[in-house]
């Protein structure tokens, strides 16, 4: 399967040949601080299988060895790449997918650091929109 995504400018473009080894949608407080959402979507593939089309994303030190991979234009948060606790592996934001339905997340990981209203977010009312003015 060939996945194609970029950044909410378009500055950046990218390409992925082959499936994702597995989908997370990560709770860790560095995905949070660095998103500023409760939780992020990450699809792991060999780092081999992505291939930049467009632009050269900015590169942040968000630990120790942790690069994260964003655009300078807009600030979209693409790739996680750590060289020593996942060699050979990146680690795409799946929800800059140009189709964010196509690779469905099977685990929820890092929940020890999740926040404690989101184990129970689906519960919330849902609206199509916004809620009815009152
Ligand atoms: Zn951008
Ligand atoms: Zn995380």
């Amino acid at each position: 399967m060939a996945i194609e995504g970029g950044c909410h400018c378009g500055a950046i473009r990218y390409r992925i040949e082959g499936d994702p080894i597995v989908h997370a949608l990560c709770h860790c407080s560095d995905c949070r601080r660095s998103s500023g959402a409760p939780m992020v979507g990450w699809t792991m593939y060999p780092a081999a299988a992505l291939k930049v089309t467009r632009g050269t994303p900015k590169i942040y030190k968000s630990s120790e060895q942790g690069r994260r991979h964003f655009c300078a234009e807009c600030s979209t948060g693409l790739f996680y790449f750590n060289d020593q606790m996942l060699p050979g592996i990146v680690d795409v934001q799946s929800a800059t997918y140009d189709d964010p339905n196509a690779v469905p997340p099977q685990a929820h990981i890092q929940v020890a650091e999740r926040l404690g209203w989101m184990e129970s977010a689906h519960k919330l009312p849902t609206f199509d929109r916004y809620p009815p003015q009152s």
